[in-house]
């Protein structure tokens, strides 16, 4: 079993209740919670989800090299480090490919013989121990590839099937992003950039860097539903899901003294609880919200570099200091902006 923390929306009050968890909940531990010293993970994923999506079952190993191999390159395009180790000759491979140096099918061989060493052993294990669902069977000892199960394929087709690719994605552009910037992990820092509604994080000169998609980043941590109602939403388009600053953006300007634009602060919201009619705006939310987001904030810690580390930094490197810092920020809002809210009840 792994040992994450509780999520924050819909399902959250069941902190005393025996725990019950999906395959899409162990589909996100994989993607959100599992320590990385390469992306490979990442690639295998989102392979798993185009091979499944095709309604694929047995998938040899030049087949599952395709998809692997190119989501490996593109990603060595935007970002050349993909590993913690200093050199990979996998990694060198497909940089000789994207310079044209070999073809796709050397690419593909390469990929077999060098891509897989440890992902398929180590894609389902959080927290050291592997995950109560199995997305996919080994059968290499075979002479096979590997098998996807009922269970991915539920998974990639199921309520969350919009939010999981873009999911994966954002992760691994934050992990990448955090590899890059090569700072300490204490001075890493993620904000929220609303204009292009993104992530973004400062390099050792103080350059903003863009990172993601701020809805892809955060709908994994929401299980994919409104911060406040814990309706399902779709986080692939803008007009799905809102990024909702917590304490309000518009304190920024009553000179309220936090950092609004902090991950801490943001959460995804329904279109009708952000801005409908009796929809949240510019108010508060009620103080049972807080507690939520402390919750959503302590799931995010329990995703490593670099979200566990924007969040210690941006509000405390203990839960109770992190705890004390929202009460301080909330209690501060609460006196510039006086109304609360709720969302109406469904
Ligand atoms: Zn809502």
């Amino acid at each position: 079993m792994t040992d994450r923390p509780i999520p924050t929306t819909g399902r959250s009050r069941r902190r005393f209740d025996a725990p019950e968890t999906t395959p899409e909940d162990h589909w996100r531990a994989i993607v959100l919670f599992g320590r990385n010293v390469a992306s490979y993970k990442f690639a295998l994923g989102k392979s798993l989800i185009e091979l499944a999506v095709e309604a694929k079952t047995e998938v040899n190993l030049e087949e599952l090299a395709i998809p692997f191999s190119r989501h490996v390159a593109e990603h060595l395009q935007s970002a050349d480090k993909q590993a913690t180790s200093a050199t990979s000759r996998y990694l060198d491979a497909c940089r000789a490919f994207n310079r044209g140096e070999i073809p796709q099918d050397q690419l593909i061989d390469r990929t077999v013989e060098l891509g897989f060493t440890n992902v398929i052993d180590a894609f389902h294990i959080v927290n050291g121990a592997p995950t109560p669902t199995t997305f996919f069977t080994d059968e290499r000892r075979s002479g096979g590839g590997i098998r996807l199960t009922d269970a991915l394929l539920q998974t990639v087709i199921g309520g969350q099937a919009v939010n999981l690719p873009m999911e994966i994605e954002s992760r691994w552009r934050l992990v990448e992003t955090a590899w890059e910037l090569n700072l300490p992990k204490h001075l890493v820092s993620v904000q929220y950039e609303p204009e292009a509604q993104g992530l973004v994080v400062e390099d050792s000169r103080q350059r903003r860097r863009s990172v993601t998609g701020a809805r892809g980043a955060l709908s994994g941590y929401q299980d994919g539903a409104c911060f406040y109602c814990g309706g399902a939403v779709d986080a692939s388009m803008a007009v799905g899901v809102d990024v909702d600053h917590f304490l309000p953006w518009s304190l920024g300007s009553l000179g309220f003294p936090y950092n609004l634009d902090g991950v801490w602060n943001l959460v995804l919201a329904c279109p009708t609880c952000n801005r409908g009619e009796g929809g949240k705006s510019a108010r508060i939310p009620t103080l049972r919200y807080l507690e939520s987001l402390h919750d959503r904030n302590e799931y995010l810690i329990g995703s490593h570099h670099p979200l566990r580390e924007t969040l210690m930094l941006q509000t405390g490197l203990t839960e109770p200091l992190r705890a004390s810092f929202l009460r301080g920020a909330y209690a501060d809002a609460a006196r510039l902006l006086i109304h609360t809210w709720e969302p109406p009840p469904q």
